[in-house]
């Protein structure tokens, strides 16, 4: 349980102290009975300092009546005992996955996703794709097996060999619906070098990189992966940005330049007014993509996958849609992101790419109500294409 594993409770309250409707108090004096120093401590918002108690998304304003920071299994299952007892909802969490920053130590890897506040619990267990998943899968994918304390405080294993139709859920099906997992077992890989990108483009070449980038990208070497970003403003499409990394085919040798510029040869020949190519570490490349980290932003996104091109006229409806609105910010980004494993487990074997949309909050509530509205119908034309 290294990092250990917070157990929240309570319906929550408000940030700013009200309680949420139909919350009523948690027996707190109760659950510090319950549950010894070593196995855990029991922390109160707005007496006990905690660290991270604010979401990342700023949208989202309420917090847990108590966390446990659980140090052992025992101490989960003193937490998930007790909230059985009064009633409590609780949920797992788990902080961030900058697990790559210890394994790149020994010259090893995990596929991972691209955000260092995600946790790699909620990351697992939802899926989980990143740079390099087109080579090495998804971070279930390298699930090899777990440990969780089930909801009648029970320790429980899943793996190959041990229920292994509840390892088969989780890789995927299981964020904090089947209990709280104290510990993963991965698959890691030799990883070395790599090569990153960036390019962009004026607004007005839209379209015309939207129906290049899809049919390429999907199906270039597993090595290569190429986000597409969508950037649009007040003022309608704003930027067109392309950015990736090119990991070795072979563990232990470097990608060349050459070999990444001949690659993005169907890209570059669209004249970007931005081209460069860098050469990285794989954690260096990781920190690169990870961006800032910062402590909070408003934010509502939303993802799908496309296991077909999108046909001209539907480019032709998705920038129009990107074109004509004003709003705070949106953008459309992808991942390219085809899944081609052998893994029984795999779930998205068709998937062709991924595609999501956010946009950014700002403090003015019609103008955010406006730009979900926005977002939500983007999401619909492209599901409809
Ligand atoms: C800014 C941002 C960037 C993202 N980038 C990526 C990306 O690059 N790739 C990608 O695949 N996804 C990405 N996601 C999506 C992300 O993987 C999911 O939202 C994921 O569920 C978050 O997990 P968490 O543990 O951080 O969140 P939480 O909300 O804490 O947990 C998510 C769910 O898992 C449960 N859970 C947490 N810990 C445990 C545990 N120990 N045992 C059992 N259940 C548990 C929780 O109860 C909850 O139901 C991103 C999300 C955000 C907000």
């Amino acid at each position: 349980m290294a990092g250990g594993v917070y157990v929240v409770a309570g319906p929550g309250t408000l940030l700013h102290g009200a309680p949420t409707e139909g919350s009523h108090p948690a027996p707190i004096d109760e659950l510090r009975s319950a549950i010894s120093s070593k196995d855990g401590t029991v922390l109160v918002p707005g007496i006990d300092p905690i660290k991270d108690l604010a979401n990342f998304n700023a949208r989202i304003k309420v917090v847990p009546q108590v966390l446990v920071e659980c140090k052992t299994p025992l101490g989960v299952s003193q937490t998930i005992l007790w909230a059985k007892k009064f009633g409590i909802p609780i949920r797992g969490r788990s902080g961030g996955h900058s697990i790559n920053d210890s394994l790149f130590v020994h010259g090893l890897g995990l596929s991972a996703g691209t955000c260092p506040r995600v946790g790699i619990a909620g990351l697992t267990l939802g899926g989980g794709h990143g740079l390099s998943s087109r080579k090495f899968g998804l971070t279930a994918d390298n699930l090899l097996s777990l440990t969780m304390v089930d909801a009648s405080g029970n320790n429980i294993q899943a793996s190959d060999t041990a229920n292994p139709d509840l390892l088969w859920a989780s890789k995927g099906g299981g964020g904090g619906n089947f209990g709280v997992v104290t510990e993963f077992e991965f698959q890691v890989h030799a990883v070395g070098n790599v090569q990153i990108f960036y390019l962009s483009w004026p607004p007005a070449k839209a379209a015309q990189v939207l129906a290049s980038w899809q049919k390429f990208a999907p199906f270039a070497p597993n090595e290569l992966t190429c986000h597409l970003a969508i950037d649009s403003g007040r003022d309608g499409i704003i930027g067109v940005h392309c950015g990736g990394q090119l990991l070795p085919e072979t563990a232990g040798t470097t990608p060349t330049r050459a070999e990444l510029t001949r690659m993005l040869g169907p890209l570059t020949s669209i004249r970007p007014k931005a081209f460069t190519i860098h050469a990285r570490t794989f954690l260096g490349a990781a920190i690169h993509f990870y961006g800032d980290d910062k402590p909070q932003i408003f934010f509502k996104a939303k993802s799908d996958y496309a296991d077909q091109l999108l046909a001209d006229d539907a480019i032709a409806g998705i920038i129009r849609q990107f074109s004509g609105q004003h709003w705070p910010h949106g953008s459309i980004t992808s991942r390219g992101h085809r899944v081609s494993s052998s893994n029984k487990y795999t779930l998205l074997r068709t998937v062709l790419y991924g595609v999501g949309e956010r946009c950014r909050y700002t403090p003015d509530v019609e103008t955010n109500e406006k730009s979900v509205r926005v977002r939500t119908s983007l999401f619909f034309r492209i599901r409809l294409c």
